[in-house]
């Protein structure tokens, strides 16, 4: 917890040192920075990088500061319009994921009633509206066998994603939207004409290797905008999933059998818990995503895990 007001205190600072470099720095609001070669504050953001849009996933964190560090330092240089920011600033310090509002679900909002939807509209609106490419950094709740993309499938969304990493699984859907409140980062400029991605590193929590592998991702992304890349001419080979199954979160009593990790494998009528002395098994079953723990105390989500299946190319639209 210190350590995340420590970080958010760092990125504060490096933001304010950018004005002592040679860049065109504008400051749309705290927790913010757009950085470009030459003044033009009309151009669309070619590449925006944001962290901790859920308060506890930290490790973007340390990732935007290390990043920030390299600029001042010139061990990197911005040859395009690039958009570094926070996004729950106010839940991370109190290392939650959020407190009233899910900024994950607060892009786009016509009406806000606290001040985390009023940050998400001021992203949505200053930064997101015209970001051309997004990178939003997370990390999973419960532990994970790999580090996976996740996005509202668009072409350009999956052959961006491809480009930083053409190994790293991705997970998506199409059709109707994650949720019915707010959008998604990615799914707001997926919406607006860009193209979104989300990536979950690993586990919540400081780790160092998981930062040198999203920092590594970072600068492929900056070494591409730098050149000026398209990512159209991509070809796709990691393994994509999606939904096969999601099972609601029953009422009464629930009991998820334990340690179940995102990427495990349960069978078509293999037991995963139990609901008020039921049995719960795979109705389908695949590949574990997102399983959900329930500490007392804590309201009930609305799901309790989901299972996933490999896509095949052609299905995609
Ligand atoms: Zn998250």
């Amino acid at each position: 917890m210190i350590r995340n007001a420590e970080m958010i205190d760092r990125f504060g600072v490096l933001v304010q040192k950018l004005q002592e470099k040679k860049y065109h720095i504008e400051y749309p609001f705290e927790y913010a920075v757009i950085i470009s070669p030459v003044k033009n504050n009309k151009a669309p953001i070619d590449f925006t990088l944001m962290a901790i849009t859920h308060g506890n996933e930290v490790v973007g964190l340390d990732i935007a500061c290390e990043l920030l560090q390299k600029i001042l330092n010139d061990e990197l240089k911005i040859e395009f319009k690039f958009a570094l920011l926070l996004g729950n600033v106010e839940a991370s310090l109190q290392n939650k994921r959020f407190i009233l509002s899910d900024m994950n679900r607060s892009m786009g909002l016509k009406a806000v009633k606290n001040s985390e939807e009023k940050r998400g509209v001021l992203i949505s609106e200053h930064i997101l509206k015209r970001t051309r490419y997004l990178f939003d950094i997370h990390q999973t709740i419960e532990p994970t066998k790999k580090s996976f993309f996740i996005f509202p499938y668009t072409r350009g969304s999956l052959r961006f994603a491809s480009y930083l990493d053409p190994k790293r699984p991705v997970v998506t859907h199409w059709g109707k939207g994650f949720s019915k409140d707010g959008m998604c980062t990615d799914e707001f400029v997926n919406k607006n004409g860009g193209a979104g991605i989300s990536i979950e590193l690993g586990q919540k929590g400081f780790d160092d290797n998981q930062t040198q592998d999203g920092l590594n991702l970072v600068l492929r992304a900056v070494e591409a905008m730098n050149q000026g890349t398209s990512f159209s001419s991509n070809a796709i080979d990691q393994p994509i999933y999606t939904w096969s199954e999601v099972v609601s979160y029953p009422d009464g009593d629930v009991a998820l059998n334990s340690e179940i990790h995102n990427f495990d494998i349960y069978h078509q009528g293999q037991e995963f818990g139990d609901a008020n002395g039921k049995k719960l098994t795979a109705e389908k079953g695949g590949v574990v995503m997102f399983p959900k723990y329930v500490q007392s105390g804590m309201p009930k989500p609305k799901e309790l895990i989901r299972f996933m299946r490999l896509v095949e190319h052609k299905e995609l639209p």
